[in-house]
This record gives C-alpha cells, structure tokens and sequence, in this order.
C-alpha cells in the first residue's frame, strides 16, 4: 500500500497569509503546508482521505485516475471544501464518499445541491453518494480493509481510520482508553501535532502525540496538521525522538 502526504498543514495552512516569522518565510517545500489529506492507493484501489479546500492543487500533481472512494474524519471546511472539485472524477464513475451522521449532516447543508433527487440535480455538479459509517464498524473498498476509529475533536466526536498495520488520526485532543484496542498491532501511524507549546482546546501539541503513538506501540510515527509555530521542518525533524518525523506535503511511504 503507497501513501501520499497530499496536505500537512493546519485548518489555515503554511504559511500563514501575513505572517513573517521564519517558518512562512522560508524557501524549503518542505516548510509549505497545504490543509491535511492523504492518498491511499493499491494497484487496484485508491482512497482519498478528507478532501480540503487545497484539493485541486494537491491532484494536479497526482496521475489522473479513478478514485473509489473518499474518506472523511469530519465536517470542518479544512477537512471538506474541496468537494466540488471531485467533479472532474466523476468521469470515472460516481464517487461514494464514507462519513459519520454528523459529517453527513453538515455537508448536506454546506453542498446542498449535489444532494438532491436524481432527476433534479444540475448538471455538472460531482456525482457523488454518501455512505453512513461509525466508529468500530469496519468496511472494505477493493482490496482495502477500513476500520474506523473515534477520536475527541474539541467538543466533537470524529473519525480516525485504520487500514491493517497503518492508521491515520488528524485534530485528535485526546481519545478514550477504549479506543486503544482498535490500535492494538499498528506500526505506522500519522497523526496530528499542532506546535510544541501553548495548549489548544481541539489540538493536542507533540508531546501529546509522542505519547499517544507510544502507547499504542507505532514503530514509525509520522507527525501532520501542524502550524507555523512549531518551526522549521528541518529543525524539528532533528529534535523529534527516534521513530518520529515531521511528514511533508508530497511524501511517499510504503506500508
Ligand atoms: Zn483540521
Ligand atoms: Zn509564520
Ligand atoms: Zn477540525
């Protein structure tokens, strides 16, 4: 299974518009954040996971070709925007999309018109269906086992996903004990860490990351969602403890 980091940045991404520090100012790409979503490809299957306002940019990049199904952690714009840019793929074939009730919900509301009847949808809106799925309930699209997970997100409950022996958590505060034995067994992780200090009421920082990939026993630990303040890519990944890293937007892993 190939991973493609297509977006590690924050809701606001990096750099932050009329911020000077040195992070926004830098010329390393690795140092550009566009908003967190990720590729999941097999040869036969291809996952997006969450569709952000940066969504166009990150594809235009990426080998033009069917996409089987989007994932969705849940319904915040940095997380979702990009949905009237699956129009293109929609040449391939409606696009299911997965996502929580209250997910569901909310992009009911915010694309109202790619959710009507059949027969009264405006042309040329993406045809795209939308599948109910919930925390512990697991599913398969193609070759591809998905187990979602729950995570605390400020005052909302929101999806994590978990594909074998790799999963994927982006704006987790904090997440109940009980979750920890859907973990059980997994070696690369990615999860999100918003800066090193000054606490945030929906973000954990990277101690707290460092701890909860720990816990749960990851070999490999890939960090995301991050802001500006947490310094330079080059910098942080030299202070990270072994096992951890900084992703970048572009990345490839193999899992
Ligand atoms: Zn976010
Ligand atoms: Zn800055
Ligand atoms: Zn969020």
């Amino acid at each position: 299974m190939n991973v493609t980091f297509l977006g590690t940045g924050t809701s606001g991404g990096v750099p932050s518009i009329g911020c000077n520090c040195d992070v926004c100012k830098s010329t390393n790409p690795k140092d550009k954040r566009l908003r967190c979503s990720v590729l999941i490809e097999t040869d036969r299957t291809r996952i997006l996971l969450d569709c952000g306002p940066d969504f166009r940019q990150q594809m235009l990049k990426q080998p033009f070709r069917k996409i089987d199904a989007v994932l969705l952690t849940h319904i915040h714009y940095d997380h979702v925007a990009g949905i009237d840019d699956l129009r293109p793929f929609c040449k391939f074939g409606d696009i299911p999309i997965f996502a929580n009730e209250e997910t569901a919900f909310g992009l009911k509301r915010a694309f109202p018109y790619c959710f009507e009847d059949k027969e009264k949808l405006y042309p040329g809106v993406p045809n795209i269906n939308l599948n109910i799925i919930s925390a512990h309930n697991p599913f398969r699209i193609g070759d591809i086992d998905i187990m979602p997970i729950q995570v605390i997100h400020g005052n909302m409950h929101i999806l994590g996903f978990r594909f074998n022996s790799f999963a994927y958590i982006t704006d987790m505060k904090s997440i109940d004990e009980s979750e920890y034995s859907y973990l059980c067994g997994v070696k690369v992780l990615v999860v999100n860490a918003l800066r090193f200090t000054k606490e945030h009421h929906s973000h954990q920082l990277v101690d707290d990351a460092i701890n909860f990939s720990r816990k749960v026993g990851a070999k490999k630990t890939y960090l995301i969602h991050s802001c500006h303040h947490i310094g330079l890519h080059d910098d942080v990944n030299k202070i990270l403890p072994h096992g951890f890293e900084m992703a970048y937007d572009g990345q490839k892993i193999v899992i």
